[in-house]
């Protein structure tokens, strides 16, 4: 249920129906527009609606019958913007993260780093935890990799995203990284989607490989039902019947996502297509339809990478790609950074 209060209502009389609501046992979510301020009123109790609207300062009550609620337009109109070490994503902001599949040594992501910083990309991403579909194969170098990656970031001034795979690994992550990701895998991951609610830092919620929009959505509102508003969703691809490409990049899903939520919406062309040479199309398409990031992995050397070298740039690819996507910036009127 949304509260939306007449507008320039003082705070007093937010703060009664907030005391309202919580007295009934619901949880009270506050969003401060430019005319009104909105309260979502989220909880699994019953409540009669006209005992809101008869409070001072309601405007009005609106039931909410789309299952997802803070995460919706309805609940907040303006886009929410997350600005992490100076790089906005969302409004008319396009941020960009890039870097290696998986940290390997300090050496690798130092010679990666010094590369991607003349750039001014100021955002590094690296895994520490790899969910690997092999058992056999580099599962990620676990915490001493995020130290490498903080070290090596601190060094060129840039903020680091890294895979979270477990609740218990939270409080570790917390202390080495500015954006924890959840993987395709670990989208319905609930207890850990729960936990990430509780924490103030921005995630990055990748689509599962199958998971529709709604499911991908609901995901993001169990980070939101925490408390936790900085939510960034990364379209990665979706398993189709097409082979040719590792998945299907599904663009289509910027404008969906974008008319339903505020939240900001990026893509990551290297998973999505799995091939090198896919990536620059197909960043290009994404900024032409709307997205507010990119997250693109670059490795110094590909052909030596543990892992997803075959979708890496190079980073001379990566430098020229950069420096097209600046130039597209311009002609669509929006601020690539
Ligand atoms: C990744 O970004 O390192 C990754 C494993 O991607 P995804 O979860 O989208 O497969
Ligand atoms: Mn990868």
């Amino acid at each position: 249920m949304l509260i939306v209060m007449q507008s320039q209502v003082s705070e007093d009389k937010i703060q009664k129906v907030i005391e309202f609501i919580k007295q009934k046992g619901f949880d009270a979510h506050i969003s401060r527009g430019a005319d009104h301020t909105v309260i979502g009123c989220v909880g699994r109790k019953v409540i009669d609606k006209r005992d809101i609207e008869l409070l001072d300062g309601v405007k009005e009550v609106i039931r909410i019958t789309s299952p997802y609620k803070l995460v919706s337009r309805v609940f907040k109109p303006d886009d929410t913007i997350i600005e992490v070490n100076g790089i906005k994503f969302g409004g008319k902001n396009t941020g960009m993260i890039a870097g290696p599949c998986t940290v390997e040594t300090y050496e690798q992501m130092d010679a990666t780093a010094e590369k991607l910083s003349r750039c001014n990309v100021k955002i590094l991403r690296g895994g520490a935890f790899k969910p690997r579909t092999s058992p056999y194969a580099f599962q990620g170098l676990g915490e001493e990799g995020l130290k490498i990656l903080r070290d090596v970031a601190d060094k060129y001034n840039m903020a680091v995203t890294s895979e979270v795979m477990e609740v218990n690994q939270i409080p570790m992550f917390l202390k080495y990284v500015d954006i924890l990701q959840v993987g395709a895998r670990n989208m319905q991951n609930f207890n850990l989607l729960k936990s990430l609610g509780e924490t103030r830092k921005p995630v990055m919620l990748k689509r599962g490989l199958s998971a529709t929009i709604e499911e991908w959505l609901m995901s993001a509102e169990y980070i939101m039902s925490g408390g936790n508003r900085q939510v960034i969703l990364c379209e990665r691809g979706i398993r189709t019947f097409e082979h040719i490409t590792r998945n299907t990049l599904d663009l289509s899903a910027i404008p969906v996502v974008q008319k339903i939520s505020h939240l900001p919406v990026i893509v990551d062309p290297s998973h999505a297509t799995g091939l090198r040479d896919k990536v620059a199309p197909m960043s290009k398409a994404a900024l032409a339809a709307g997205a507010d990031g990119l997250i693109i992995e670059v490795h110094y050397n590909p052909e030596t990478a543990l892992c997803d070298g075959a979708q890496s740039l190079y980073p001379e690819e990566f430098a020229q790609l950069y420096n097209e996507l600046k130039e597209l910036s311009i002609v669509l009127k929006i601020n690539f950074n």
